[in-house]
């Protein structure tokens, strides 16, 4: 497995890789979630490469840049074990960003406004700058995201739609823990007992009759909610009724530690 350190040898890498290739992005402290999205990865392309980049302009003033869980050599082994080819885990933030007022990708304000971004302003156009630029120097196939992320997931669509990116996306389902939380770096946060009593959050979104039942049931639990809302799978409006398919996506905070997860309920069935 080749570990990639610089901007430089990243693309002189991809220039010398033919055949079909699947990309991962990630910001590190791997779990099974990510692997999961290496091994769907592995099944479709000759050749996997993920990206390893804590990145700076995805998080706002005051959230956990410094302390985000960097766990680099475990996560190196554990993707040599998972047959990754090549990994880009660039030494410092100037190998991605080399100016301090440079071009930014903005995502349609529909999309990049709601949810995520009325808490997180930004944050999607950090995300969609570093994944632009990520798509530009390895050049995927396919690249693949995990719907735990479902609006970031729905801001990637869009950048791959409007710029016609010459490649596939492809979504992969949430990954759990045997109590329903959604694996995630930032559980590292938490301890066993409280990460235990955080999947009640998924039980919620998953049992709740109405959105509006959800919302109690996840205050009266203690949770501090920063949105719990029902909108339409492509993200588009919101869902005013409990019809058809929809996605149920919630942000809460628990014990100091932001959790968002989601959902798809089918009234239908
Ligand atoms: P992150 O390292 O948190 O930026 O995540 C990197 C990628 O892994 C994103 O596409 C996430 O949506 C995906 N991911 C994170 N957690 C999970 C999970 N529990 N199940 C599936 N995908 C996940």
């Amino acid at each position: 497995m080749k570990v990639l350190k610089t901007r430089k040898a990243l693309i002189s890498w991809r220039q010398r890789h033919r055949g079909s290739l699947g990309f991962v992005p990630t910001m590190g402290a791997l779990h099974q979630g990510h692997l999961h999205l290496v091994e769907r990865a592995r099944r479709e392309s000759s050749k996997v490469v993920v990206s390893i980049f804590v990145n700076p302009t995805q998080f706002g003033p005051g959230e956990d840049f410094r302390k985000y869980p960097r766990t680099l050599s475990r996560d190196l082994a554990l993707l040599r074990k998972a047959g990754v080819a090549a990994v880009f885990c660039p030494r410092d933030a100037s190998q991605v960003y080399e100016r301090e007022d440079e071009t930014r990708i903005c995502p349609p304000r529909s999309l990049a406004s709601i949810l995520e971004g009325r808490f997180r302003p930004g944050h999607f156009d950090g995300v969609a700058t570093v994944v632009y630029k990520l798509f530009s120097w390895i050049r995927p196939t396919y690249a693949y995201f995990g719907e735990k992320d479902y609006q970031q997931l729905k801001v990637i669509e869009a950048l791959v739609r409007d710029f016609c990116l010459p490649l596939v996306v492809r979504a992969v389902p949430t990954q759990r823990e045997p109590t329903g939380l959604a694996l995630s770096s930032r559980n590292a946060y938490l301890s066993a007992s409280d990460r235990q009593y955080a999947a009640h959050l998924h039980t919620c979104l998953k049992m709740a009759p109405s959105i509006r039942e959800a919302r109690k049931r996840i205050l009266r639990l203690g949770f501090k909610i920063d949105y719990v809302e029902a909108w339409k799978t492509d993200l588009t409006a919101p869902a005013t009724k409990p019809q058809g398919r929809v996605r149920w996506l919630a942000a809460v905070r628990w014990k100091g530690v932001r959790l968002i997860d989601n959902v798809l309920r089918d009234f239908d069935t």
